[in-house]
């Protein structure tokens, strides 16, 4: 993990509010984008205990605290395929977080998600910055197949170049792409949240800057899912460092079911 904490450790200059008003996610900033820039934004330093970006250490960004006053958790992707919910059991432990399966085209590949809220960038975890943790991308030319579908392994995508939407081995936090945030406001303010299995992240985006609630943070993917559908793994922790449900903060029942594994 050197490697990757020097990585997150480099200090930037600039912190950008990014205000990118992508899809189809309407939200009051962007009719006023601003900028906010800090001066020397921290430098940051990831503690690994138990998981990559919970238990993360705070990003104090005290431009976002007093900008960024809205009460708002949007969808961070399509509701319409919900394929794992909280209680359910993966192996002898439970889910713990939601699963969004990807709509549309090529199930989905390479459409865009959301962050929930208004938040810092706590982590971000590719392949390309740590494969013994984050996998290896599988760049073999042609289609997989994934839950009997044949799709393509990668793409040209717009403002990202060319993605990879798989990995051949998943890593050993079996996250695949992952981004974490911490949120600023809202319901889930304190909050460390954290989307896997993506394909890529938003290239402009770094750790310590700080995102919107809807705006873009990266594209849809299926790195570190070995058979089940493209989907995004959504879970949340909160200060306390309990895991929370994600399910009631997007309008969708609890799920209250708990996962008790077969002896
Ligand atoms: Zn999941």
């Amino acid at each position: 993990m050197d490697r990757l904490n020097r990585l997150l450790s480099t200090p930037r200059k600039t912190a950008t509010l990014w205000a990118i008003c992508a899809g189809a996610v309407a939200f009051a900033a962007c009719a006023a984008p601003q900028q906010h820039h800090q001066s020397a934004p921290p430098s940051y330093r990831m503690l690994v205990r138990g998981e990559p970006g919970f238990n993360a250490p705070a990003v104090h960004a005290p431009h976002a605290e007093r900008n960024l006053g809205a009460a708002r958790v949007v969808p961070p992707y399509s509701l319409e395929r919900v394929i794992s919910t909280f209680g359910d059991c993966r192996g002898r432990r439970q889910h713990n977080g939601i699963d969004l399966a990807g709509v549309g085209d090529d199930a989905g590949l390479g459409t865009p998600i959301f962050s929930m809220t208004d938040a810092v960038v706590t982590l971000i975890g590719r392949p390309e910055d740590d494969p013994d943790a984050f996998g290896t991308y599988d760049k073999r030319p042609g289609h997989t197949e994934r839950a009997g579908r044949l799709l393509p392994r990668s793409a040209e995508i717009p403002g990202y170049g060319k993605v990879y939407f798989f990995t051949r081995k998943p890593g050993r936090w079996r996250s695949g792409v992952v981004i974490a945030t911490r949120a600023l406001s809202g319901p889930l303010e304190g909050h460390q949240i954290r989307y896997m299995h993506m394909a890529a992240i938003h290239p402009s985006l770094a750790v310590g800057d700080l995102v919107l609630a809807g705006q873009e943070i990266g594209l849809m993917g299926g790195t570190a899912i070995a058979t089940s559908s493209p989907h995004v793994h959504i879970d949340i922790e909160d200060p306390q460092g309990r895991r929370v449900d994600v399910a009631p903060f997007l309008g969708l029942e609890p799920d209250t079911k708990v996962c008790r594994p077969k002896r």
